[in-house]
Order: structure tokens, then C-alpha cells, then sequence
């Protein structure tokens, strides 16, 4: 799709105009500040990241049977709805991942406002579920008004083709910010947003700060052995290890979509 978007000369001064506007949409939006792989810092010498606060550290092994069942409250909501799915978006393989850049995205996460700043990917998983690590997780970055920052992981197990993850891998440049015309968030993220392991960390790169919301989405989403060779062409290992929990709790959300969908009823198919 991108190369038929580059073929001709108009559409050429067409992607100029987009990546002009996008970057000076993302010197606006104060994505710099707030990205989590702006710092220089290597995989393979984790022990030496500095570690700015505290024992609230992410990534962590989800322990399922640990994990505390949410509480219903009539008046609090626990759903994840993101509110524009399809954007214009700009991807950057920024030397320690690729990054995508909606120009329009927003989720409210149990009753609050969020911003999405970027999605990003690691290879393999950084979250582990009782033990089993994935070969992709999707970090959703998103920021409230008040800078509070939130992080919905979507696990990626293989199977079948995810063609939104492809052509975002496939247009990443090394460096440089390049338009991807109607990303697809829906084709990221699983149907059910709302069954989530949920706790409080930081983010997973230096400066690892900390009061970070964490989601974890319990449905897995899919990409190709294609797909997933790809991205580990360029980032084979860039997760961090496991932090101690250090008595966090850990709680387990179940959709509401999900409840509604368990008592099957056969006679209606
Ligand atoms: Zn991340």
C-alpha cells in the first residue's frame, strides 16, 4: 500500500505535506518529553540502567492465580474504550523499536480521559502470564491531562497474518518520522479491551520512571511467523526482564462484554 502511496509524483508532494504535518503535530503534542525510548541505553547491560525511584518496576510475571478479581462498583466503570480507531499516523524505527505515531487517538480507561501518545512494540514479551512468554507485546502509551501516564499491553501469539502490523514494520526508516495513511487500531488491539490484568509499575526503558498504569489485555491478538520475523529482523531482544512484584496487588478485570457472552445459547445459532 505504501509503495502504489509513493509511485507517483503527486502523491510524493502528497506524503511530504503529511510528514511536514506530522512532525510538527509531534513537536506540538510534547511527544518528546514523554516518549519512553528517548534515552540511549542497551538490552544486553540491563544491570546498568539507573533506576530513578523505587521497587514499582515493570515488566512482571502475572501470576493468574494470585491475581485479585475487581471489585463491580454500581457508580465505577473498569472498561478501556479507545475512541478513534483509524488515524493517520507516522512510524519510526527509533533504534530501539518501532514506534507509531497516531495523529488522533483517545481511550477512556475506568472513567478517564487518555491521549494516545504512541503505540511500540518488543520482541518477545515483556509481560510473562503465569510463566509463558509471547513473542510480541504491543505497548497502547497513552497520557491524562494531568500526566499521568497509562499503558495497555496487548499480548501477540502466532497464527494467522495481522496486515496492520505488517506494513507498520514494513514502513518503519530507521530515523525518520514516515506517514502511514489510516492506521487501523482495531486490527492491534483485541475485540475484548475491557479483560485485563491491571497493576501499578513503570515504564519498561530508562528513565524507568515509576506510577505508571498498567493493562494488560488477556486476549491474545495474532501475527504471522512472517510478521513476527520482520520485526525480529531489526529487534530480536529488546525486552527487559521481569521485575519483583514487591506485594503489589495485582487485579484481574473481566469484561462485561465477556460475561455477557458466556451463557451460550445454542438454539440461537
Ligand atoms: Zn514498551
Amino acid at each position: 500500500m505504501m509503495n502504489s502511496f509513493f509511485s507517483t509524483g503527486r502523491a510524493r508532494r502528497a506524503a511530504c505535506v503529511t510528514v511536514a504535518a506530522l512532525a510538527a503535530w509531534a513537536s506540538q503534542s510534547a511527544f518528546a518529553d514523554a516518549s519512553p525510548h528517548a534515552l540511549s541505553f542497551d538490552y544486553d547491560h540491563q544491570d546498568a540502567w539507573h533506576i530513578e525511584s523505587g521497587t514499582s518496576q515493570s515488566p512482571i510475571d502475572i501470576r493468574s492465580a494470585e491475581a485479585v478479581s475487581a471489585v463491580h462498583w454500581k457508580d465505577e466503570s473498569g472498561r478501556i474504550v479507545v475512541h478513534v480507531t483509524q488515524t493517520d499516523a507516522a512510524v519510526i524505527d527509533n533504534g530501539h523499536t518501532i514506534e507509531v505515531l497516531p495523529q488522533q487517538a483517545s481511550a477512556t480507561i475506568r472513567g478517564r480521559r487518555f491521549t494516545m501518545l504512541q503505540a511500540h512494540f518488543h520482541a518477545p514479551a515483556e509481560h510473562t502470564i503465569d510463566g509463558a512468554r509471547y513473542p510480541v507485546e504491543g505497548h497502547f502509551v497513552f497520557r491524562a491531562q494531568d500526566g499521568r501516564l497509562a499503558v495497555v499491553a496487548v499480548v501477540y501469539r502466532q497464527g494467522d497474518a495481522n496486515s496492520q502490523f505488517g506494513q507498520i514494520v514494513s514502513a518503519a526508516r530507521r530515523g525518520v518520522q514516515t506517514p502511514l495513511l489510516g492506521l487501523d487500531l482495531t486490527k492491534l488491539l483485541p475485540a475484548d479491551t475491557d479483560s485485563y490484568y491491571h497493576y501499578l509499575g513503570s515504564l519498561t526503558t530508562p528513565p524507568l520512571s515509576e506510577n505508571v498504569e498498567w493493562y494488560v489485555l488477556t486476549e491474545p491478538m495474532t501475527l504471522s511467523a512472517a510478521d513476527i520475523a520482520a520485526f525480529t529482523q531489526r529487534y530480536a531482544s529488546n525486552a527487559r526482564r521481569t521485575q519483583p512484584l514487591n506485594g503489589r496487588p495485582v487485579i484481574r478485570h473481566s469484561g462485561e462484554s465477556a460475561e455477557r457472552a458466556a451463557p451460550l445459547d445454542p438454539a440461537a445459532d
